[in-house]
């Protein structure tokens, strides 16, 4: 039998992803604390459903043709999510990725058969920033559209439709509080607005990595950052069109060893691999809860993101030298394994 020319029937498998209680957050909040399993997406990340929506929306308005090529520049989680949706749907992927960013990513994508670009880390007014790389690289190509998952908002309405309506189904519409952090803010901006329609009064909270800028804007208005995160994926140094107009209520700024806390206490205690980000996410969501106690509100139930899977960050996260040289505390199990 020959291949169809689309496989619309995998695509089926983005989102829907499971709600999870979890109890050592709950515990350490005093409220109950779920978390939404974005890494059981085929992608293993938050960010295919972002992907499916950004190609779905560029072949509607004409703009992606067929035998196209996508063009992406990402931490990652984005160009897996395209290339697997390009795959389904018979499109080349071309993704531009810097080159501090796990090798798992890069390994991923390769196998995935995307072609990978890799870029060194410059700051976004560098023109060898790779977003910037990838914009050029789509323009060079024939047939390319370029994703733009930072200002292309196709990203947030995957979550105004999506995530936020799962998430409100799940919660059978008690819930009082979200939060995650942001990359491109598609997330947050996407599952607060959405989650706004159903109930206005749900607090929507930005949880910001050290060396991220959004955290003193919301508080003070200035886009400032201070210290810096291992964390990949997230931590925004400006507004984009994804983040503009996004319902952020308070704000939280969570350190890379508080996130590591209970990214290993996920693991070891509830049986969950994570990336950081997901841990970052859950002390935000602790964090989040604490403060809807100590505002009286009675055991409120909050929600989070729990982004990727943990597998992705094998030869960081979970390796004591790499741990060690960025002066982050190494897990007990894994020097034991030493
Ligand atoms: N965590 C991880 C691991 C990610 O790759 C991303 C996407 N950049 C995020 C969180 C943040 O998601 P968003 O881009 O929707 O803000």
């Amino acid at each position: 039998m020959n291949a169809p020319d689309r496989a619309e029937e995998t695509l089926k498998l983005i989102g829907n992803t499971p709600l999870v209680r979890l109890e050592g957050p709950s515990k350490a909040a005093g409220c109950d604390i779920y978390g939404k399993c974005e890494f059981t997406n085929p992608g293993a990340s938050v960010k295919d459903r972002a992907a499916l929506r950004i190609v779905r929306d560029a072949e509607e308005t004409g703009a992606l043709q067929p035998g196209g090529t996508i063009v992406e520049g990402t931490a990652g989680n984005t160009g897996i999510g395209l290339a697997l949706v390009g795959n389904a749907l018979g499109y080349d992927t071309i993704i531009v990725m810097p080159e501090t960013q796990s090798r798992e990513k890069m390994d991923t994508l390769r196998a995935l058969g995307a072609k990978l670009v890799l870029v060194p880390a410059a700051p976004f007014a560098n023109p060898g920033h790779f977003v910037h790389t990838s914009r050029r690289l789509a323009e060079e190509t024939e047939g390319a559209i370029w994703a733009n998952q930072f200002d292309n908002t196709s990203n947030r309405k995957a979550h105004i439709d999506t995530t936020a309506e799962e998430i409100w189904q799940q919660m059978d519409g008690r819930i009082d509080g979200f939060t995650c952090a942001a990359g491109t803010g598609g997330t947050i901006a996407g599952v607060g607005l959405g989650l706004k329609n159903h109930n206005e009064n749900i607090t929507i909270a930005l949880t910001d990595p050290h060396g991220a800028a959004l955290y003193n804007y919301y508080a003070h208005g200035e886009l400032q950052s201070e210290g810096s995160s291992v964390a990949e994926g997230i931590g925004q140094g400006r507004i984009t069109a994804n983040l503009e107009g996004a319902p952020i209520d308070t704000q939280f700024r969570i350190s890379d060893e508080e996130g590591l806390e209970w990214v290993a206490k996920l693991l070891r205690e509830e049986g969950l691999c994570l990336g950081l980000s997901s841990g970052i996410n859950v002390a935000g969501a602790i964090a989040l809860g604490k403060q809807l106690v100590a505002e009286g509100r009675d055991n409120p139930r909050v929600v989070t993101i729990l982004c990727d899977t943990g597998f992705r960050y094998l030869s960081t996260l979970y390796n004591p030298q790499w741990l060690e040289e960025k002066g982050l505390p190494v897990f007990d199990w894994l020097r034991e394994n030493d």
